[in-house]
C-alpha cells in the first residue's frame, strides 16, 4: 500500500515535468508548396488556421465531464479552458484576417480562402464548408491529425492551470507570451543551458547570421562553467545574445521552497558578470516548466525582472521527435500564431538545425527575428 502511495506521488510528480504523452507533428512535405513568399506564406497560413478553427468546432468541451475525459485528469479547470478557448478564437479570427493582407495579389496562385470574414462564426462557417481538393486531400489529413493532438495540449494545459500553472496563461499582467508582437515578429529562445560544447555552436550560428535570441540559463550549469572555463569565455559564449535566469535548479518554482534562493543566486551570476545584454540590464525568468506563482512575479517586479512564457513550443527536447518532425512542427505553429516566442533548448543538438531552417524565411522577409538586446 505504501508503495503503491509513494509510486502514485511519483507519477503526478513525473507527469509535471514530462508534459502531454500525445504530442502534435506534422509532415510538411504534404502541403506541396513552397513558402518563399510573403502571398505563400500567408496562404498556407490561412489554410492551418482554417484546419485548427475546425477541430476547435468539432470539439466538445463544454462541461467538466467531457473535459476531464478529454483531457485524461480528474481535477480540470473548466473556467480556464474557456478562458482560453475565447482567446484563442480571438487570436484565430485576427491571425486568418492577418493572412488575408496578401489576398489584394494579382497572382491568382495565392487567392485562396481570400473571402472576407468579419467574426468567428464567418470563420466556423468557412472551416465547416470546406472541402479539400484532390491535390490538399492528404495535406488535410495530416493537419486535421496535428491540430487534434495541439488541441489536446492546450486543452489539457488550460484543464490544469492554474493548480499546474504554465504557458497556457498569465498570473500576471507583467508577463510576456509572445502574442502582443507584431504580425511576423519571433523571438528565439534557448533554455536549460549552458553546456559549453553545444552552446558555443548555436550561439557562433546566431552570430554568423546576425540573430539575438535569448538564452534562459540554469545557474546550476552557468556556475559551474564558469568555474571551468573562467568569465571571459563565458561572457564570449553569449557575444550578440541575451542571458536570461531559469532558475539554479531544473524545478518547477511554483512548488519549490527555496525559490527565492534559486532566483537570486542565478540573477547574481548573470548579473555579475553582465551577461544580461538587455535594456537597463533587466533580467528576465523562464521558470522551468513555466510554473510560478504570483509571489514570484511579485519579487520579481521589485527587481525589475519579468517573467517570459512562450507560444511557440518546440518539443526540441522530446527524443520521439527528429530534427525534422521539431522543424515542422515549429513552421505548423509559425503558420497558425503568426508571431511569438519560439521556445528551444540550446542543451539538444536540435535547435541548431531547426534555426538554420527557420532562418531562411527570415532571409526570404516572411518573418523577422525580434532583437533580444532592443527588446523590453
Ligand atoms: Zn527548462
Amino acid at each position: 500500500m505504501k508503495i503503491l502511495k509513494i509510486m502514485l506521488i511519483f507519477g503526478t510528480v513525473f507527469s509535471y515535468a514530462v508534459g502531454p504523452t500525445k504530442v502534435a507533428t506534422f509532415d510538411r512535405s504534404l502541403w506541396g508548396e513552397s513558402l518563399s513568399t510573403q502571398s505563400s506564406f500567408d496562404k498556407a497560413s490561412r489554410y492551418e488556421i482554417l484546419s485548427y478553427v475546425r477541430q476547435i468546432i468539432n470539439t466538445n468541451l463544454s462541461t467538466t465531464t467531457v473535459l476531464k475525459k478529454f483531457v485524461g485528469r480528474k481535477n480540470v479547470n473548466l473556467s480556464s479552458v474557456q478562458k482560453w478557448k475565447k482567446s484563442t478564437k480571438e487570436e484565430l479570427l485576427q491571425n486568418f484576417q492577418l493572412a488575408q493582407k496578401t489576398c489584394t495579389t494579382s497572382n491568382k496562385f495565392s487567392l485562396d480562402l481570400c473571402k472576407k470574414v468579419n467574426s468567428w462564426a464567418e470563420l466556423s462557417i468557412m472551416a465547416r464548408e470546406y472541402t479539400p481538393k484532390v491535390n490538399k486531400k492528404e495535406w488535410y489529413k495530416a493537419s486535421q491529425t496535428f491540430f487534434a493532438y495541439y488541441l489536446y495540449e492546450q486543452a489539457r494545459l488550460a484543464a490544469l492551470f492554474p493548480k499546474i500553472t504554465s504557458e497556457i496563461d498569465k498570473l500576471d499582467a507583467s508577463e510576456v507570451q509572445g502574442f502582443n508582437f507584431e504580425d511576423g515578429e519571433f523571438l528565439l529562445t534557448f533554455d536549460d543551458g549552458p553546456k559549453f560544447k553545444r552552446t558555443e555552436k548555436l550561439s557562433l550560428l546566431l552570430q554568423e547570421k546576425d540573430i539575438h535570441g535569448l538564452f534562459f540559463v540554469l545557474g546550476n550549469n552557468l556556475e559551474k562553467s564558469l568555474k571551468v572555463h573562467g568569465k571571459k569565455k563565458i561572457k564570449k559564449l553569449y557575444n550578440g545574445s541575451c542571458v536570461g535566469s531559469h532558475g539554479f535548479i531544473h524545478k518547477s518554482h511554483q512548488r519549490l521552497k527555496t525559490w527565492k534562493s534559486s532566483y537570486d543566486k542565478t540573477r547574481a551570476l548573470i548579473a555579475n558578470n553582465n551577461l544580461q545584454n538587455t535594456p537597463k540590464a533587466k533580467v528576465w525568468f523562464r521558470p522551468p516548466y513555466g510554473q510560478r506563482h504570483k509571489k514570484l512575479i511579485s519579487y520579481l517586479a521589485t527587481l525589475n525582472d519579468t517573467v517570459m512564457l512562450w507560444n511557440i513550443d518546440s518539443q526540441d527536447w522530446n527524443r520521439n521527435l527528429s530534427a525534422k518532425k521539431v522543424e515542422d512542427r515549429v513552421v505548423t505553429l509559425m503558420l497558425l500564431h503568426r508571431k511569438g516566442i519560439i521556445l528551444f533548448h540550446d542543451i539538444h543538438p536540435k535547435a541548431i538545425k531547426v534555426v538554420n531552417v527557420l532562418n531562411e524565411y527570415r532571409e526570404q522577409k516572411t518573418i523577422s527575428w525580434v532583437d533580444c538586446r532592443s527588446f523590453e
